[in-house]
């Protein structure tokens, strides 16, 4: 993705991985052929690689630079998370590299925001060292929503850790060092940046929204994964904590954008990634911005 402008803020995406991932029917419960087959045609040529039969999913962070703060929105999968396949990237250092290159040292990110508190968006959060899970930026608060927070842990409590150690040692150390800020629905960090609740994938899962001089950008998280959920908003992947309450999220906000010139941002949509969004019937469109 080129880096993009909105108003006073500018924002550059990192990735940790892309390229085709997963099969859609392995993905989506509710897959149904006949639908994928119509909807093909109908979506950018990126987001499908047809000779493997795979989706095309990037893993990436968005950093958001503001005239005050240098803000990090979800954090891929990190590093040494000993995380079993497929969550096993090799190549970490091109996420380090592609964050050093936008001249970004950890020391320099102010702010660290996760749409929801998995696996994927919550690994660069710590760094090991000596053994331990330590804050991987030093001077850094780190934006929770409360209410995932304390879903998260207790599950964890129960022993029921979202995949593996996530809760352990991507979250639980943060708030150790005191660099956690856990905020309801309606935090705003500044007049600038601001949360957008849309909860069904996660049990807190919010969009982060930035309006900066009339012109508007928002990372949308797992809101949704693939743009067939554009073309069937009802697809829900395996994986969600509440697949009703996910689509629902999902409808509303993508009505609420439509025909808007409002920037989508989602995690996982391929290159260019960026796009805008419109209506039709009650189904959506999603084009890439492309100049
Ligand atoms: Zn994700």
């Amino acid at each position: 993705m080129r880096q993009i402008r909105i108003g006073d803020v500018t924002i550059d995406a990192v990735i940790e991985r892309e390229g085709p991932w997963r099969r859609p029917e392995q993905f989506f419960p509710m897959y149904d052929a006949a639908a994928w087959n119509r909807a093909l045609p109908e979506m950018e040529p990126e987001v499908f690689n047809a000779e493997l039969g795979m989706m095309n999913v990037t893993y990436q962070s968005f950093v958001v630079r503001s005239p005050r703060h240098t803000i990090l929105v979800d954090t891929c999968t990190g590093e040494d998370k000993g995380h079993p396949p497929p969550f096993d990237f090799p190549g970490k250092e091109r996420w380090r590299k592609e964050l050093f290159a936008l001249g970004v040292t950890y020391e320099m990110v102010d702010y660290v925001f996760c749409t929801h508190l998995h696996i994927d968006h919550t690994g660069w959060n710590t760094t090991l060292r000596d053994g331990r899970w330590v804050p991987t930026f030093p001077n850094a608060k780190y934006i929770f929503h409360k209410g995932e927070y304390a879903a998260w842990e207790a599950e964890h409590a129960k022993g029921a850790n979202p995949p593996g150690t996530v809760f352990r040692d991507n979250c639980l150390p943060i708030v150790e060092a005191g660099q956690a800020l856990l905020v309801d629905d309606g935090y705003a960090l500044d007049d600038l940046i601001t949360l957008i609740p849309t909860p069904g994938h996660s049990p807190c899962h919010c969009c982060v929204d930035i309006t900066s001089r009339g012109q508007r950008a928002v990372v949308t998280g797992d809101m949704m994964h693939h743009a067939i959920q554009c073309r069937e908003p009802d697809w829900c992947p395996g994986v969600d904590w509440d697949p009703k309450q996910a689509a629902a999220s999902r409808r509303r906000f993508l009505s609420t954008v439509a025909g808007t010139d409002t920037l989508l941002l989602p995690i996982h949509f391929p290159a260019p990634t960026v796009g805008l969004v419109t209506a039709d019937g009650d189904r959506f469109h999603y084009r890439y911005k492309r100049d």
